[in-house]
């Protein structure tokens, strides 16, 4: 596999569809060996996404010294007894989906004086399997953002996950909700979605972050 040819070819693909506002490209490197994270790196590539915190901190602490323009993601649910170790070395964190969790994060960040950006999950294809707010519980934090906004912990956008299906206009259908709902209760809210399977149709539906995977570094191995 070769991580630098893959992430090239998926950037000149959403820069193609969105040659104005290109979606930022997060490298997905949850589950790979640190020999691709190397090969990554050493092609240039600074923005990467963990789904745990502990494996990400591992693979990514040490790196800090030698790249300091290092941008790491943390993309899985966020989980109020986590939140303490995800402060640090996490820039941004996608997946608050619960007003706990939402509570927490604030409560800590500025306890601890640590900045950290936050995107909201949102389950809009209501499949029991994906964390998240549903709809109506969105919109009600959305029209009280001001009061969950921090100086620590800054609210930076919507976050949601494509139909387990892949089923693309089901995909596509999602995604457009998605941006309805920012451009209608949050204009200036950023979008995070887009995968390998579906970073194309993203693209399409206005997404800011894209978060793709095995597309860049081929099959997850690490248990
Ligand atoms: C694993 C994961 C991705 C990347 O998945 P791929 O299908 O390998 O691109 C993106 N977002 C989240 C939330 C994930 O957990």
């Amino acid at each position: 596999m070769l991580v630098k040819e893959n992430y090239q070819t998926i950037f000149e693909q959403i820069k193609k569809l969105r040659p104005e506002n290109t979606p930022k490209l997060i490298a997905v490197s949850k589950k790979q060996p640190q020999l691709k994270i190397k090969e990554a790196l050493e092609s240039g590539i600074r923005v990467f996404g963990e789904n745990q915190i502990k494996e990400g901190i591992e693979k990514f602490q040490s790196q800090i010294l030698n790249y300091p323009d290092l941008e790491i993601h943390h993309i899985g649910p966020v989980q109020t007894g986590t939140i303490r170790k995800l402060l640090g070395l996490f820039a941004f964190t996608h997946g608050v989906g619960s007003e706990n969790a939402l509570n927490e994060l604030i409560k800590q960040a500025n306890n601890r004086k640590v900045k950290i950006k936050y995107f909201l999950q949102v389950n809009l294809s209501l499949e029991d399997t994906k964390s998240g707010f549903e709809k109506e519980t969105l919109l009600s934090i959305l029209k009280n953002i001001s009061k969950y906004d921090s100086e620590f912990a800054e609210f930076h956008g919507l976050m949601t996950m494509g139909p387990s299906s892949g089923e693309p206009k089901l995909t596509r259908q999602v995604f457009k909700e998605l941006n309805q709902i920012r451009n209608n209760f949050s204009p200036l809210a950023k979008l995070s979605m887009g995968m390998s399977g579906d970073y194309l149709i993203a693209a399409e539906e206005g997404s800011d972050y894209i978060r793709v995977g095995s597309a860049i570094f081929g099959e997850r191995i690490i248990q």
